[in-house]
């Protein structure tokens, strides 16, 4: 049997196509992987027997026989859906997630389900309740967060594709990290019928892969209009490898967020490799323009009021009488409440919903709440404004490489910092991707860019950074295990 460890999807698919093994050997291949491997990765909290993985599995589709894992907010029928958390730890997803149902229609095999923080509450996926995902680059460092699990394993060769979600940059921050492309999609392009909510109007579903070419794919089959989602976009399904040609468009106008590189805490290394990547596209024929965007610096504190208030109330549901964990020995309906979610919460999730219930309080939330929602609009407009200049926008993804594992337990708002790139497109509902660009040069650590495009530019986001991955290999490397 072939070694499939780091092949793309594209490469089984034709392999599949020329006979060159079987769907069940390569479920075969990457289970005796997992076993392998993933005791010191630890990216998946569970790896499906091989017999339940073919029997959902439907023979046609641009995913057929293509193993990929899910993040553990994600619905799987008949499967648990943990979110990370003893509250849902036995929960048993009793439908499919609209990505789900697609992605089975579309063949695909779905081997498991990944770890990630609590409730995808985090940037390092140390808040898992169950245990802490390491960065295959090295078990020291995290993977990032809070998709952390879906990167290690697409980073680590265990998977070629993995699906996490986004409220603030799960996907791209862990691939930055990692050393994957990671997608966020537009606010409404993938349906989240059957995602755990964290913060409504922010969550998105995003896609990690190591070639752009499988991004499109993977995004081919999921996105798309959903009437279960009532903030679903009216978007037709298509095939977004068509116009993956290796070239940029004519004429590519690429702003190069100037403030970005003025922020305090961005390694040196990061910006360095960030520019770099940029000079790149400037030599296959894009101009690159400065660009402002004032209320950058306000992102990272207005999501984190936005996404609090919002947690507070999304997690309410869990009361210990409809869903999960329920306390024993209640002396009455209050204790019931109490007890069930003091034991089922970590306590990062405790202090977000404390902080949340606080900011959305009679009293406070003029000043914070509200204030935040305005900040989000001017955020938002400062993006559209430079998008009537510019086609796309480069900042860099993460403003540190990989951390070590506990490096920020005593300074949790370095930690909330990691957000500081990534969580203003989904204040302004834009997509963006996140690219490999390099390495650092002690550590050897992967440093990611992010190109930001505006609202259903998808497709110009995968041709572009196509075309990147066409001239430049950070993508071909991979860690040593
Ligand atoms: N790091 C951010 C947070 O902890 C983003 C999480 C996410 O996108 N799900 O909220």
């Amino acid at each position: 049997m072939k070694d499939l460890s780091f092949a793309t999807i594209k490469e089984i698919k034709q392999d599949l196509a020329n006979n060159l093994y079987s769907i069940e050997d390569v479920v075969e291949f990457y289970k005796k992987r997992f076993q392998a491997i993933d005791g010191t990765v630890k990216s998946a909290l569970e790896v499906f027997d091989t017999k339940s993985v073919l029997e959902n599995f439907k023979c046609k589709g641009i995913l057929e026989g293509i193993p990929g894992l899910i993040k553990d907010n994600i619905c799987q029928s008949g499967r648990i859906t943990s979110c990370g958390s003893k509250i849902l730890e036995n929960y048993k997803a009793p439908y499919d997630a609209t990505v789900i149902e697609r992605l089975k229609e579309e063949g695909a095999l779905l081997m498991g389900r990944a770890n990630l923080d609590e409730f995808a509450m985090g940037s390092s996926t140390e808040t898992s309740a169950f245990f802490k995902t390491t960065n295959p680059w090295d078990a020291s460092r995290a993977p990032g967060g809070s998709s952390g699990g879906s990167a290690a394993a697409v980073a680590a060769g265990l998977v070629p594709w993995a699906l996490g979600s986004e409220t603030g940059g799960s996907v791209r921050q862990p691939a930055g990290l990692c050393g994957i492309v990671g997608l966020k999609p537009t606010y409404g392009a993938i349906s989240r019928y059957g995602v755990v909510a964290y913060a409504s109007s922010l969550d998105q579903v995003g896609i990690f892969t190591r070639s752009v070419y499988d991004n499109a794919l993977v995004f081919s089959a999921i996105a798309g209009h959903d009437e279960k989602d009532a903030s679903s976009l009216k978007l037709d399904k298509k095939d977004y490898t068509t116009v993956l040609d290796g070239k940029l468009p004519e004429g590519l106008r690429i702003g190069l967020v100037k403030t970005a590189f003025e922020s305090e805490g961005l390694d040196e290394q990061v910006s360095q490799l960030t520019k770099d990547a940029v000079k790149v596209l400037e030599d296959q024929g894009a101009t690159v323009h400065e660009i402002e965007l004032p209320t950058l610096e306000y992102a990272a504190a207005t999501y984190f009021i936005i996404s609090r208030a919002e947690a507070a109330s999304n997690l309410s549901r869990f009361d210990g009488v409809r869903y999960g964990r329920r306390a024993k020995d209640i002396a009455n309906l209050e204790d019931l409440y109490v007890k069930s979610r003091s034991e089922g919460f970590g306590k990062e999730v405790q202090v977000r919903m404390m902080v949340g219930n606080y900011v959305l309080s009679a009293g406070h939330a003029g000043k914070f709440y509200h204030n935040a929602k305005k900040v989000q609009n001017l955020i938002r407009q400062d993006f559209d404004k430079a998008f009537a200049g510019v086609d796309l926008l480069v900042m860099p993804t993460q403003p540190t490489p990989a951390f070590k594992i506990g490096q920020f337990d005593d300074n949790k708002l370095q930690l909330d910092l990691q957000d500081y790139y990534t969580a203003p497109v989904n204040l302004a509902g834009n997509c963006a991707i996140s690219l490999p660009c390099g390495f650092t040069q002690q550590e050897n650590m992967p440093v990611g860019f992010q190109l930001i495009g505006p609202r259903l530019s998808e497709q110009l986001l995968f041709k572009v950074g196509h075309a990147y991955q066409q001239v430049t290999d950070w993508h071909k490397k991979h860690p040593k295990l």
